[in-house]
């Protein structure tokens, strides 16, 4: 359901604009109804109950699919014609997956983004500046990467967003641009505190969803084939949340991805390079 705008300035890929009157028209009704009937009105239960849950539909369609523009609308890519496209990859840095990913990406001469977790980061500084110095991006994943995080208050997941944006401005110099949230999850008060973070929400083209160790290769391949186009954002991990466990889909999956990008003809660059500032 993303938009697709066609002027120079407005090449960025974004949520849906309607998402967001589609949340207000469920919520009107949805008020509306259960004041009538609070009131004496002869609204009978079922046809409040339907718009009760079509407004808790709405809620939860606007957090776990950020590209219905319900709650905010990120960066699911950009429209080009030239060769590049956007490899990021999130919930590291991991001590063995990284090194292994630079390595395979210096080899084809790509350029990623690398969404890193605050708490881990500082585990491994070492391991961020060699992100940095092979000419990557760093971009801010929050502090905790916690599973509630779209729950959270907007001053809580505010500091977590300026903690890591401290953490990743020390190492690379400056303050990171992009915020994806964890599980690209979001609510109103992710947006807000992204907002003030002034962090701009990214999700991706497509997910690999590799993030998991039971995770797939081959169908983690596949989702990312079908996006495999100029001005894609596609996402893998390099890490996992906790402060255990290695995600191994991605060394299978890179390396049938970096050959057929070959094939095709795309470049990766870092997402602040395919999406230029004046874009936003
Ligand atoms: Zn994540």
């Amino acid at each position: 359901m993303s938009q697709q705008l066609n002027t120079q300035a407005e090449l960025v890929v974004r949520g849906w604009r309607g998402g967001q009157w589609l949340l207000a028209v469920s919520l009107v009704l949805a008020l509306g109804l259960a004041a009538g009937r609070a009131f004496g009105g002869q609204v009978p239960t079922w046809v409040l109950l339907w718009a009760l849950s079509g407004l808790l539909g709405t809620i939860s369609v606007g957090v776990a699919w950020p590209q219905t523009g319900v709650f905010a609308r990120p960066v699911l890519g950009f429209r080009t014609s030239a060769p590049l496209l956007a490899l990021t990859f999130d919930d590291g840095p991991h001590p063995v997956n990284t090194p292994q990913i630079l390595d395979l990406l210096d080899r084809y001469g790509h350029r990623a983004t690398f969404f890193v977790i605050g708490a881990k980061a500082e585990q491994q500084q070492d391991l961020l500046a060699e992100i940095v110095r092979r000419g990557h991006e760093l971009g801010n994943h929050s502090w905790h990467h916690r599973p509630w995080t779209p729950a959270l208050p907007a001053a809580v997941l505010l500091q977590e967003l300026q903690s890591a944006s401290h953490l990743l401005k020390s190492v690379a110099g400056h303050v990171p641009r992009w915020f994806r949230p964890p599980m690209g999850l979001v609510s109103p008060p992710v947006a807000l505190a992204a907002e003030r973070a002034g962090l701009d929400l990214v999700t991706w083209t497509a997910t690999a969803r590799d993030g998991v160790a039971s995770a797939q290769s081959h169908s983690g391949f596949a989702r990312l084939l079908r996006s495999l186009r100029p001005g894609s954002i596609l996402a893998l991990h390099d890490g996992v949340p906790g402060r255990s466990g290695r995600p191994h889909a991605v060394l299978a999956i890179l390396p049938q991805l970096l050959s057929k990008m070959q094939e095709r003809g795309l470049r990766s660059v870092t997402l602040s390079e395919l999406i230029p500032s004046q874009q936003r």
